[in-house]
């Protein structure tokens, strides 16, 4: 028995070890894939349900991995969050899309807001509204045309310090959205104080409407909630006709989900804003 123990014992280094490797190997990836060239933004279009159109965009960040192919961001963020490079990456983000946006612009296209997801790491950099300024100055994209998407969760970990950092990105021009919304814990009397544009229902409450009475009311909850605070409110994770049907009578601003497409990537987005 003694014996048995001490080879599990072995195999189980042997495993610890591999695992070590593998991840200090996709860490150096991750890390060479900005030089590389390898990150390209996807853009999933929004719809205002009243005008029926186009206004904004969701960048989402994909990795062309050159042998895993498309990487979607579930399978290197948390790492990317975890290692810090996050920070490097996300700069690139915000980079890219104030660029692009700023290109679709200049080709004559309908002028939309492309809103940036921002991680916590990323928020609590020190000098994080100077890198924000520094974009929108290098593209020359005005500011009214960047929404800065945050979490409730990335907010309560420091209120005090959150609400002021949004302050000055809203003085720069910024627009603000919650992420999520109704995921996370953020109390109501701290949401009046919050300087946001406009609140994402989450798609876990999006996805099983007509069938679930609870999501349904909680999604009514929602916009109400968002209608008195004067906020726009914009369900995620739209796909059926049922679901855009429900959100329309229940007052819901704007509409972003499969149902108006797949984030897409540059030329074919191009297609669905000039279409
Ligand atoms: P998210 O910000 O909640 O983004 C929405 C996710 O839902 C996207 O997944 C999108 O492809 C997916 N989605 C959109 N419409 C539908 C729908 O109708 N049905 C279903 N089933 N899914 C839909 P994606 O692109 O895999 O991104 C996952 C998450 O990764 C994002 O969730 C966001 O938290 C994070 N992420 C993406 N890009 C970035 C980025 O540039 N920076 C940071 N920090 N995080 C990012
Ligand atoms: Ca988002
Ligand atoms: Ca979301
Ligand atoms: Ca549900």
């Amino acid at each position: 028995a003694k014996e048995i123990g001490r080879n599990n014992l072995q195999l189980f280094d042997v495993e610890m070890a591999l695992k070590a490797h593998e991840k200090l190997r996709r860490h150096e990836e991750l890390r060479d894939a900005i030089a590389r060239g390898e990150f390209v933004l996807h853009y999933q279009p929004q719809m205002n349900l009243k005008t029926q159109r186009i206004f904004a965009a969701e960048s989402l960040l994909r990795w062309q991995h050159p042998q895993r192919g498309m990487v979607l961001p579930g399978e290197f963020i948390p790492l990317a969050e975890e290692t810090g490079l996050i920070v490097p990456i996300g700069d690139w983000v915000l980079n890219e899309a104030c660029r692009q946006n700023k290109a679709w612009q200049d080709a004559g296209l309908p002028s939309i807001v492309v809103s940036v997801n921002v991680s916590a790491r990323q928020f609590k950099e020190r000098n994080w509204v100077s890198r924000v300024a520094e974009a929108l100055e290098v593209s020359g994209l005005e500011a009214r045309y960047l929404e800065l998407e945050v979490t409730e969760s990335l907010i309560m970990q420091d209120v005090v310090t959150a609400v002021a950092t949004m302050h000055e990105l809203e003085a720069l021009g910024v627009h603000l959205a919650i992420d999520d919304f109704g995921t996370g814990y953020s109390s109501l009397s701290a949401l009046k104080s919050f300087p946001v544009r406009r609140l994402k229902i989450d798609r876990s409450f999006v996805q099983d409407i007509p069938d679930d009475a609870d999501d349904m009311a909680i999604t009514g909850a929602i916009i109400s909630l968002a209608q008195k605070l004067q906020m726009q409110v914009i369900a995620e994770g739209v796909e059926t006709q049922a679901q855009v049907d429900f959100l329309a009578a229940s007052g819901c601003d704007d509409i972003q989900g499969y149902f108006i497409s797949r984030p897409v990537g540059a030329a074919a987005f191009v297609a669905l804003l000039a279409g």
